[in-house]
């Protein structure tokens, strides 16, 4: 009996061996959003320090070190069809990982605006300008710093952040519908606006839409971009801390009225700047 307990105890403790052996083998991969909205971020962290690499739905994902973990983020577009996608994790000398990804739908509000009378132009002529304002800031989003600058973090741009128009809402303008990839931010004209994490002031320029604008590079294709402000504190070219003031808000360029527009850029998508904050950790 004793000698057929003690076969048993060895068998048990060769399995449980095995099983430990296979999980350390396989990259640890820890998911933060698995189930995004379209206009989300998906962060991947591999908690083992090894070279990662990886794919979602086919496209390429790039890792940076993050703390002790390697990560990676990537944009869930707002047009992105409500499916399953296939996200593959491999990570140097470990068998590869197939997650899948599923984006959830969503409906965006829709609401009736008008275009500003100092912009001297109609429904069509906006939609122009706003094409033309877009091409003038592209390359600046393009750029892929390779270094990880936002390393404190992000926080939200105002010290007190009331949400007016939210990320995605479609505009009905006449005849044209243009959908509002930002976020904006009630706020009085002055009030201080704060950079969302540490980054560097790719850009501080004016335009006919954007108005007084500043962008932020944080590193890996991560862009903040801050439109329409009255003030602006800082120049190209500075490295900022995160929570560093700006400018002011205002109403320049495309504005019904004084309030912060806040973009948020990931490798070249526009995502939902206030999901991007409370998700990134
Ligand atoms: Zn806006």
């Amino acid at each position: 009996m004793l000698a057929n307990a003690n076969r048993k105890m060895i068998i048990l403790t060769t399995l449980f061996f095995l099983t430990v052996g296979e999980t350390a083998a396989a990259p640890e991969v820890k998911i933060i959003n698995p189930s995004p909205y379209p206009g989300d971020i998906v962060i991947v962290d591999l908690m083992n320090p090894n070279t990662a690499s990886g794919t979602f739905d086919g496209s390429p994902l790039k890792f940076f070190s993050y703390g002790k973990m390697m990560r990676s983020i990537f944009p869930i577009p707002v047009t992105k069809r409500a499916a399953d996608y296939k996200l593959n994790v491999e990570s140097y000398g470990s068998p590869p990982v197939e997650i899948v990804i599923t984006v959830r739908p969503k409906i965006f509000p829709r609401l009736a605006l008008g275009v500003p009378k100092k912009l001297e132009t109609t429904p069509k002529g906006l939609v122009q300008k706003i094409v033309a304002s877009k091409r003038g800031v592209e390359s600046a989003f393009q750029r892929e710093t390779p270094v990880w600058l936002a390393t404190t973090g992000f926080g939200l741009p105002l010290a007190v952040n009331r949400l007016g128009s939210p990320f995605g809402e479609m505009r009905i303008t006449g005849s044209q519908t243009i959908r509002h990839l930002g976020a904006d931010f009630r706020g009085r004209t002055g009030t201080k606006v704060y950079a969302i994490g540490a980054g560097l002031a790719s850009v501080a320029g004016f335009d006919e839409i954007y108005g007084n604008h500043v962008i932020l590079d944080h590193g890996f294709g991560v862009f903040s971009f801050y439109l329409h402000l009255n003030q602006m504190l800082i120049k190209t070219g500075e490295f900022l801390k995160r929570g560093t003031p700006i400018g002011t808000i205002g109403e320049t360029g495309y504005a019904t009225g004084p309030h912060l527009h806040l973009t948020l850029k990931v490798k070249g998508v526009s995502v939902d700047p206030v999901r991007f904050v409370t998700l990134f950790r």
